[in-house]
C-alpha cells in the first residue's frame, strides 16, 4: 500500500469504528433512553452522518463536480443519490429509519473502491517490478577512473563497464571480460547465460559474476531497456473489443437505471399501490444495487493482469485488444530463418568453378555481405575468419529475397540465389545437396556457390505440435529459401503447410490469402524475425515479432514481441490470453447474473438495502480477486 492508500485505510477504519458504536447504542436503546422517542431518530440521524462524512466526503465532492461538468451518471453519482436518499427517508417518520443503512453503503463502497486501488497498484507493481530494468546510470573510465554517467549521454561506440551486479544500461558488444548475465527481467529465463568479448548484450540483464567492458551500439534511448518501458507504459491505450463495451456498456446502462429508479420510486406510489416510503425505499435500494463498478473495474484489470503475467515470462504484449486477439487464432504463419530456425548458418561446402580458389569464393563472398543485417551475412562473415577491410567496399546494396551486390576493389561482387543469378542472366551449377545456396559472382562471371544450412531451434517442434494440441488448426512456413530446404524443415516439424521461394511481397500475398481462408471469428498469427518480414508483421491480425534477434523494425511493427525469440512461448502466448479471456467473461457473466438477480429482488421489495451493500461488494471483491488470477500465469 502507498501512503495514501493507507491514509484511506485509516480514513475507512475510523468511520467503521464510529460506525460500529453508533451502531450498537442505537440497537441497545442507549439512545432512546438518552434523548427519547422522537428525539433518538434524530440523534441517530446526526450520529450516522458523522462515519458517513468522513468515508464518503470524496465520492460526494466528486458527484457534485462531475454534475456540474454535465458528466452526472457515474458511479459516485449513484452512490450519492443513493447515500442522501437513505438518510432523507428520515423524513417519513412512520417509516423505520434508513440512516445506518445510507452509511453502510457509503462505508463498504469505498471498501470496495481501496481493494480495487490496491489490485491495481499491485499489478501495475508487478509489470514495472519487470519494468524496473531501467538503470539510471552507466559507468564510463575517465582518466582510469569509474564515472558514474547519466546514460543518455554515452555515445554509440563509447566503452561502458558495468560491474557484477549491476544492470546492463545501453546494447552492446562486450569487448573485455567474461560474465554470467541474468537475463530473466527480459525473459523469464532463469539460466544465466555466458558471455565472453564479442557477444551481443542488450540492456536489463544484469551482470552477475564478472567485470565486463561493453562497446555500446545503441543509444541509450534505443536500447532494449527503452523501447520494452515505452511498449508497456503504451500498453493501455489499446482497448480491447470487450473492453470498450463495458465502458460504452456502463455508459448507456447508468442513466437506464437511474431513470429507472426513479420511475420504481414514482409511478407506483401515483397509482396508489403503496405507501411513497415504501416505493422510494425500493428506488434507493436499486440504485445501489444497480452500481457497476464490478464490471467497470474488473474486466480492464484482468487485460492488465493478463499483460503483466505474460511479461514476466518475456512475453510483451502492445495492448489488450492483441490478447483477445490471440486468444482466438487459429492459423500461426511462421518466417522460417531466424524464426523456426536459429538463423546462424553453418558452411556445409563450397564448390568452385574449376581453377578458382575456394578461399576466393568465400572471402569475396563476406566481402560482400560486410553490410548486411540479414542472418546469411552475418553466418557469411562468421564462417570468413580474415579481417574485413570496409575500406574496400563501395556501393554495397541488397535486395530482399534475392542477395546482394557490392563493389569490392575494382571488382563487382554478386551473392546470392537463383533469382538474383537470373535477373542479371548469369549461369550457375546446380548442387546436389540440400541446403541454401549461394551463388558468388564476380565482375559477371560465375566463381561457385557456397551451401549453407541452418538448424532449426530446439523447441520449434514442440511448439508446433503445442498449439495444434491447443486446438491451432494450421501451423504454416513461408520462407524465401529453398524449396528442398523448406521442405525439410516442413516435414522435421509437422507443419500443415510450406511455401518457399517468396519474395518479401510473395509473403505478404499469401498471408491475404490465408486470411481470407479464415471464417467467422477466427484469427491469423504471423510470426517473424522483421528481417523481409514486417509488412507481413503488420497485415496479419496478431504480429509476433522475435525480439532479441529481430530487427528494430520487427519489433516497432510487431503486436507481440518475444523477449527470448523462442517459438514456444507462442503457444504460451495463446494459453495466457485464452484464459484472460476466460476470466473477464467469468467476471461479466457473474456480475450482470447477480447484478440482474438483485435488481429484480430490488424492484419487487425482496431485497433490502443491506443485501444490496453486501451485493454489491461482495461481487466487486470476488471479480476483482477473479481478475488477479490473470496475473498468475504459471499454472496456465
Ligand atoms: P526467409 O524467408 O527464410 O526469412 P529471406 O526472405 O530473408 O528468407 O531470404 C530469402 C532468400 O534470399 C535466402 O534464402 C537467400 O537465398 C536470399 N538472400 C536474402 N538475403 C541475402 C543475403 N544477404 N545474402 C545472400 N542471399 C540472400
Ligand atoms: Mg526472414
Amino acid at each position: 500500500m502507498n501512503k495514501k492508500q493507507k491514509r484511506w485505510r485509516n480514513r475507512i477504519l475510523i468511520a467503521l469504528a464510529i460506525f460500529a458504536v453508533v451502531f450498537a447504542l442505537e440497537e441497545f436503546g442507549i439512545l432512546t433512553s438518552l434523548f427519547g422517542t422522537p428525539g433518538d431518530v434524530y440523534a441517530s440521524f446526526a450520529l450516522f452522518l458523522i462515519p458517513y462524512l468522513i468515508a464518503g466526503y470524496d465520492v460526494l465532492y466528486k458527484a457534485w463536480r462531475n454534475i456540474r461538468r454535465g458528466q452526472a451518471f457515474d458511479e459516485a453519482f449513484l452512490m450519492t443519490v443513493a447515500t442522501i436518499g437513505a438518510f432523507a427517508m428520515v423524513l417519513f417518520p412512520e417509516t423505520e429509519p434508513h440512516m445506518a443503512e445510507g452509511a453502510a453503503v457509503m462505508l463498504f463502497y469505498q471498501v470496495g473502491e481501496l481493494f480495487q486501488s490496491y489490485a491495481v497498484g499491485q499489478s501495475r507493481k508487478s509489470i514495472s517490478a519487470m519494468m524496473d530494468i531501467a538503470p539510471d546510470y552507466a559507468n564510463i573510465e575517465q582518466d582510469g577512473q569509474l564515472v558514474e554517467v547519466d546514460p543518455d549521454e554515452v555515445q554509440v561506440g563509447d566503452i561502458i563497464v558495468v560491474k557484477p551486479g549491476e544492470r546492463v544500461p545501453i546494447d552492446g558488444i562486450v569487448t573485455e571480460g567474461v560474465s554470467q548475465l541474468d537475463t530473466a527481467a527480459l525473459t523469464g529465463e532463469s539460466v544465466p547465460r555466458h558471455v565472453e568479448p564479442g557477444a551481443d548484450i542488450i540492456s536489463g540483464c544484469i551482470n552477475m559474476t564478472g567485470m565486463l567492458h561493453i562497446r555500446t551500439t545503441k543509444h541509450f534511448g534505443e536500447s532494449t531497456v527503452s523501447r520494452i518501458l515505452e511498449l508497456v507504459e503504451n500498453a493501455s491505450e489499446k482497448k480491447a473489443r470487450t473492453e470498450n463495451f463495458i465502458t460504452r456498456f456502463a455508459r448507456v446502462y447508468t442513466p437506464i437505471v437511474t431513470i429507472s429508479a426513479v420511475v420504481l420510486a414514482v409511478v407506483p406510489p401515483i397509482l396508489g399501490m403503496g405507501a411513497w416510503s415504501d416505493w422510494i425505499l425500493r428506488g434507493l435500494t436499486f440504485l445501489v444495487v444497480s452500481c457497476p463498478c464490478a464490471l467497470v473495474i474488473s474486466v480492464p484489470l484482468s487485460f492488465f493482469g493478463g499483460i503483466g503475467g505474460a511479461s514476466k515470462l518475456g512475453i510483451l504484449v502492445k495492448g489488450s485488444n492483441y490478447l483477445e486477439l490471440l486468444s482466438k487464432v487459429d492459423t500461426v504463419v511462421f518466417d522460417k530463418t531466424g524464426t523456426l530456425t536459429n538463423g546462424t548458418f553453418n558452411v556445409v561446402a563450397i564448390h568452385p568453378e574449376s581453377g578458382v580458389d575456394p578461399d576466393y569464393v568465400l572471402s569475396n563472398a563476406a566481402y560482400a555481405e560486410a553490410f548486411s543485417d540479414h542472418p546469411i551475412a552475418v553466418s557469411i562473415r562468421e564462417a570468413y575468419s580474415g579481417e574485413i577491410d570496409q575500406a574496400r567496399i563501395a556501393d554495397a546494396h541488397e535486395e530482399s529475397g534475392h542477395g546482394v551486390s557490392a563493389q569490392v576493389d575494382e571488382h563487382v561482387v554478386m551473392v546470392g540465389n537463383d533469382k538474383l543469378m537470373v535477373e542479371h542472366g548469369i549461369d550457375w551449377h546446380d548442387c546436389e545437396l540440400t541446403g541454401t545456396i549461394l551463388h558468388v559472382t564476380v565482375d559477371g562471371t560465375y566463381v561457385g556457390h557456397i551451401v549453407i544450412a541452418d538448424v532449426v531451434k530446439d523447441d520449434a517442434a514442440q511448439t508446433i505440435r503445442d498449439l495444434h494440441a491447443a486446438g491451432v488448426a494450421k501451423c504454416v512456413m513461408l520462407t524465401g529459401d529453398r524449396r528442398d530446404v523448406a521442405e525439410a524443415v516442413g516435414k522435421q516439424l509437422g507443419l500443415d503447410e510450406v511455401h518457399a521461394q517468396l519474395l518479401p511481397a510473395d509473403k505478404v500475398s499469401a498471408v491475404e490469402r490465408l486470411l481470407n481462408l479464415e471464417h467467422g471469428d477466427a484469427k491469423l498469427a504471423f510470426v517473424g524475425d522483421g528481417i523481409n518480414d514486417a509488412p507481413v508483421l503488420m497485415r496479419a491480425d496478431v504480429g509476433i515479432a522475435m525480439g532479441a534477434m529481430g530487427s528494430d523494425a520487427a519489433i516497432e511493427a510487431a503486436d507481440v514481441v518475444l523477449m527470448d525469440d523462442k517459438p514456444s512461448k507462442i503457444s504460451l502466448a495463446i494459453r495466457i490470453a485464452r484464459k484472460t479471456m476466460r476470466i473477464v467473461w467469468q467476471n461479466i457473466i457473474f456480475a450482470l447474473a447477480v447484478k440482474i438477480g438483485i435488481l429484480v429482488l430490488a424492484a419487487l421489495g425482496i431485497a433490502n438495502m443491506w443485501l444490496a451493500v453486501f451485493g454489491d461488494v461482495g461481487v466487486a471483491m470476488i471479480a476483482i480477486l477473479n481478475a488477479m488470477r490473470a496475473m498468475r500465469v504459471k499454472g496456465v
